[in-house]
């Protein structure tokens, strides 16, 4: 209460500007998670920028490198759905 009295009466804060900035941050989330909603629908949520498999858990599109240090390569398909694949 305190804290919102002394915010209004702030001289500095511009509370038309300050919404605006609020809903441009809010579009600007909101766009992000309706893109990242409609991606996750065919890509697998555990594959990296790098399409490797970031998963704890075993799947069959998982192809283990020489390497006991890295990260598996996703050898699945964006084009399927994913979560058949799952060892769950
Ligand atoms: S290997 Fe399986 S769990 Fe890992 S990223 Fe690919 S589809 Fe997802």
């Amino acid at each position: 209460m305190a804290d919102e009295q002394a915010r209004s009466d702030n001289p500095e804060l511009d509370s038309e500007k300050t919404r605006a900035s609020l809903d441009r941050l809010y579009d600007i989330y909101r766009d992000i998670a309706t893109t990242a909603d409609k991606v996750m629908q065919t890509r697998c949520p555990y594959k990296d920028a790098e399409s490797r498999c970031t998963a704890k858990f075993g799947c069959q599109n998982q192809f283990f490198t020489s390497d006991p240090t890295s990260l598996p390569a996703c050898a699945g398909s964006d084009q399927i759905d994913y979560r058949d694949a799952w060892d769950t």
